[in-house]
């Protein structure tokens, strides 16, 4: 591989990490980083937070500088959409007509807006919130929207109700689960979201669908519920979840399975063909669940990071401590672990002074924690997680159990 080409299809967050760590491991072949979104690869996570509310502008998005590639060597080809893989002939074909060869491909493809199955979805005042361009188109309507509607309350819509609430919008969230985050979230942290979003004036509407959206001249004017019900609105933002991008690696004869499957080195079963970031399904060595796919800044760049180095000679199975976090209001949430099947929750600290965790445990194991404002336990599971201490729900719940001697005593 030493000489060799390493196209990596997709230039966002794994995508570019991937370029330079293959530098960075000492890999001296020709990368090239492609992605069809125009401009430079740039972050997410601010798109429905800082950016929204109109803290940071368009060059602090950026991953890196447009020198840090130069520098590093890695070929940036901007607005190029790759059309198909010939897995036999090891080439490329962009929507331009080039045809570009390789001899390791690395897929970091992300993910696609799961779009509104509804009538009217495609009015104007209808957005969604994954790309720079539908962030850009959001924050240029908020000063002039006074009713904004949220289509699912995951943490894009939540983010985006705290960011339009805070511009003094009235907000109203639709979720269609008994509570926000039934799948991802604790019983009680989902609660306590719920909560602080109530208190700043956020309604949450639960067990309801949108059946529909209504417009005059094609603009958007209400959205109707399955009760009949109809809340006006002149913005609609879907968050619904969003579908890996899996069609060109499928139409290569490769497996899917939400996601394009890999193995525990992210190697799908082509060898000149890895997967990493929103669009890889892997087998995730914190769960007993299968193959997971997972939407986290923390999953893209650790994924890239053990595919440059397999690539430049250093091969490990990927293990690396799943994270996450969010932000809303003044809640700095911080979860580690695979929680989403546990049977028990312990709440350690105080969820009244805005800081505290929630432990869960699956028959007793230690599956991870969510955190509030509380860094340090949220650090101190991950050390944990990441050395197999079986931490109990009896050490949990106790208040005077240190976690920082627990972390301390890792090793010895
Ligand atoms: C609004 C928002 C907020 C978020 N907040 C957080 C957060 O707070 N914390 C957190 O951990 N994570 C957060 N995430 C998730 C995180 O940003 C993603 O998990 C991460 O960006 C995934 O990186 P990726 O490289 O796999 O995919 P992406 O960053 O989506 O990059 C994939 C790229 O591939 C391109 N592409 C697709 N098909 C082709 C093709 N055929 N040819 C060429 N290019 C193609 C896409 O256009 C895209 O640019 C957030 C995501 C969003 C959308």
């Amino acid at each position: 591989m030493s000489d060799a080409t390493v196209i990596i299809a997709g230039a966002g967050q794994a995508g570019a990490q991937a370029a330079v760590s293959l530098r960075q491991e000492g890999f001296e072949g020709h990368i090239v980083l492609l992605g069809d979104e125009p401009g430079l690869p740039y972050q997410r996570p601010p798109l429905s937070k800082a950016y929204l509310m109109g803290k940071v502008e368009e060059p602090g998005l950026l991953l890196r500088a447009e020198k840090i590639y130069a520098d590093q060597r890695v070929q940036l080809m901007p607005g190029e959409r790759i059309e198909s893989i010939d897995r036999a002939a090891r080439t490329v074909r962009l929507a331009s007509g080039q045809v570009l060869g390789y001899a390791h491909l690395v897929l970091a493809l992300g993910a696609i807006n799961r779009p509104l199955p509804a009538a009217g979805a495609g009015l104007d005042g209808v957005g969604y919130l994954r790309t720079l361009a539908e962030a850009r188109d959001l924050r240029a309507r908020l000063p002039n929207t006074k009713r904004a509607v949220v289509i699912g309350a995951g943490f894009i819509g939540l983010e985006f109700a705290a960011a339009a609430r805070a511009q003094g919008i009235d907000v109203t969230v639709v979720e269609a689960a008994p509570r926000p985050m039934s799948r991802v979230l604790s019983e009680p942290m989902s609660r306590f979201l719920t909560a602080r979003h109530e208190a700043q004036g956020v309604r949450i509407l639960l067990n309801r669908t949108v059946s529909g959206l209504r417009g005059e001249q094609g603009r958007l004017s209400g959205v109707e519920l399955d009760d009949g019900s109809v809340l006006e609105a002149d913005l609609a933002v879907v968050g619904i979840g969003v579908l890996p991008n899996t069609a060109l690696a499928q139409a290569a004869g490769l497996a899917v399975d939400n996601g394009i499957v890999v193995d525990e080195n992210l190697l799908t079963a082509d060898p000149a063909i890895s997967a990493i970031g929103d669009c890889a399904a892997f087998p995730c060595a914190y769960s007993s669940q299968g193959l997971m796919r997972l939407e986290s800044v923390q999953n893209a760049v650790d994924q890239a990071r053990c595919v440059a180095a397999r690539l430049a000679g250093k091969p490990a199975a990927f293990n690396a401590v799943p994270w996450f976090w969010s932000e809303q209001y003044d809640v700095r949430l911080q979860m580690a672990g695979i929680t989403s099947r546990h049977d028990q929750a312990i709440v350690r600290g105080t969820p009244e002074e805005n800081a505290w965790s929630v432990f869960c445990f699956r028959d007793g194991a230690f599956l991870g924690a969510e955190s509030v404002n509380k860094t340090a336990d949220h650090m101190a599971v991950r050390k944990l997680l990441a050395a197999g201490v079986a931490l109990t729900p009896e050490q949990a719940a106790d208040p005077s159990y240190d976690l920082k001697l627990a972390v301390a005593a890792i090793g010895k």
